[in-house]
């Protein structure tokens, strides 16, 4: 099959579809492999290594989309990209079609085949394309978080650990899933003092498991996690409620409490976030004061850290694209149910109920 990855345009997108890795994997089994000149420099994976691994370089966007039988990206197009579309191509790559309208009216139009990487789901309702980038998130949070509680970024001046003699930092995690477990991991290694937040037991039962005893686990309820979160040196948001809007779980009048200086990072704000007083920043921008404490919400935390990021997508998308490369779409998707959930628009129509139901289409 004829593949293409071209360079991402959306502002900001440092990340890249397929890792040369994932180019040799893919031509090594006999398929084509386009990628756009430049495509992987904001990942630090340089032309000469997709060369290399067997990809043909090309420099013109036009080119790399009218070669490809599937094309592969991280975002999804945008209005400039709209004109490179037709029926006959398959496009596989976050879309999130249920807050862009335009795009699934363009994707209709033109009868494209396309796959979102954020429904591809698992039999246990687990979505296996979103959870390497909730990894990134999770475990970069304490990092933005120690940077911030510096005084020279307006913290507290409080060192994550603290040295021998000192406290070291109260961590509050609210939200014990993929993203929030990984965010213990490296609070827990930093030598923070962590306790996470969760309201299902049978994930804190998991997290004490596996923590042995290197982090507290608390069960969420509004009066334990006011106490903790106004003793808290920083807060982690990662609560994820499927297909709704994060709930507000970290007041106004809770920050007010709060010592100065202290640290919220609201990975939710994807979900319009957990804390009342969040707002999208950017990593331009990252931080804004609320009563003295410093909140850091930016909403693509893992393009600050796109080298890691474009690997640990590229292993979680290659599976699937190899089942896509080797047996066309049609048949992939009838041998997967998790694959098959991927799939948004066909032949001009929606075939993905969530994505129906947001534009009060039928499928
Ligand atoms: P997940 O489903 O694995 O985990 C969410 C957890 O929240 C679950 O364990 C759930 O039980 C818990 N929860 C739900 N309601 C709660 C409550 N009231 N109190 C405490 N816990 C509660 O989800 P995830 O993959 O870890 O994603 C977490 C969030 O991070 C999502 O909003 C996701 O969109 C976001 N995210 C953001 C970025 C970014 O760059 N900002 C990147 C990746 C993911």
């Amino acid at each position: 099959m004829r593949i293409s990855v071209p360079a991402e345009i959306k502002n900001n997108e440092y990340r890249v579809a397929l890792t040369p890795a994932g180019v040799h994997d893919l031509a090594s089994a006999g398929h084509e492999v386009f990628v756009q000149r430049g495509a992987g420099i904001g990942s630090s994976m340089p032309d000469e290594e997709y060369a290399a691994a067997g990809a043909v370089l090309l420099d013109d966007p036009g080119e790399v989309w009218a070669r490809a039988e599937l094309l592969l990206k991280v975002k999804e197009p945008i209005a400039s990209e709209y004109g490179y579309f037709r029926d006959d191509l398959v496009l596989f790559t976050y879309l999130h079609l249920a807050a862009g309208r335009a795009l699934t009216d363009e994707l209709l139009r033109a009868g494209l085949t396309a796959l979102a990487y954020e429904t591809v789901q698992l039999p246990d309702r687990t979505l296996p394309l979103l959870a390497p980038m909730s990894e990134v998130a999770g475990r970069l949070a304490p990092m933005v978080g120690a940077h911030t509680l510096m005084r020279s970024s307006g913290g507290r001046g409080l060192l994550m650990s603290g040295v021998p003699g000192t406290w070291s930092a109260r961590v509050t995690i609210i939200g014990g899933g993929v993203a929030g477990a990984n965010a213990a991991v490296v609070a827990s290694g930093m030598g923070a003092d962590v306790t996470v937040f969760d309201t299902n037991v049978h994930r804190l039962r998991y997290l004490d498991d596996h923590f042995q005893g290197r982090i507290k686990t608390a069960a969420s309820n509004p009066l334990d996690l006011d106490h903790a979160v106004v003793d808290s040196d920083v807060v982690i948001g990662s609560v994820l409620i499927p297909g709704a809007k994060a709930p507000k779980l970290v007041t106004n009048d809770m920050v007010s409490r709060m010592r100065a200086g202290s640290v919220l990072v609201d990975i939710a704000v994807d979900q319009g976030g957990c804390f009342a007083d969040t707002h999208a920043t950017t990593h331009d921008d990252p931080t804004f004061p609320v009563h003295g404490t410093m909140f850091y919400c930016v909403a693509n935390m893992p393009g600050a850290v796109a080298n890691t990021s474009t690997s640990a997508l590229t292993n979680a998308t290659l599976p699937y694209i190899r089942r896509l490369a080797r047996l066309g779409w049609r048949d992939a998707a009838r041998g997967d149910a998790a694959l098959a959930a991927g799939l948004n628009t066909v032949g001009g129509q929606v075939v993905n109920a969530g994505v129906a139901a947001a534009h009060g289409l039928t499928h």
